[in-house]
């Protein structure tokens, strides 16, 4: 249900980890281990949280369907605007990415990439490679609404 979100706010340079199929239990054990705040629209799931009172859960109940008001909310509700790191963190797997001189992504990157764009990084966990291009143009044209 918020998986979009999810997306969005690693885009944004945030911390966020996502799981499709865990159970209940299991994810309210792992944000409060990790520190991390519960954002979901499942009521039974924070109402669950909530009795863990011993793990000290924090949680957010999304209140849209949308997407776009859902990343409003969360960047609204923590006060996130001014952290906002675009293109900063993998979008697979949430780490953080490394500069990546232009020099060493020449193999790393198709021949038209490594020509048009200026700007590599690299995700160390996966490997995946990304810059900055014509999809990135289209997604600060996106970003740009949530500054
Ligand atoms: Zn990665």
């Amino acid at each position: 249900m918020v998986g979009k979100l999810a997306r969005w706010l690693r885009l944004l340079g945030f911390d966020v980890s996502y799981y499709k199929k865990i159970e209940d239990e299991k994810l309210i054990e792992l944000a409060a281990k990790e520190r991390r705040i519960i954002l979901t629209r499942d009521h039974e799931l924070i109402n669950k949280a909530m009795k863990k009172k011993s793990l000290k859960p924090r949680t957010l109940l999304i209140e849209s369907e949308r997407w776009e008001e859902q990343v409003d909310q969360v960047l609204g509700h923590f006060k996130l605007h001014k952290k906002i790191d675009p293109n900063s963190r993998c979008l697979e797997c949430n780490e953080k990415l490394k500069y990546l001189p232009k020099s060493r992504a020449k193999n790393l990157v198709p021949p038209f990439v490594f020509e048009k764009a200026d700007s590599f990084a690299l995700c160390p966990s996966c490997g995946r490679v990304f810059w900055k291009g014509t999809h990135f143009k289209d997604m600060e044209k996106k970003l740009a609404r949530f500054k």
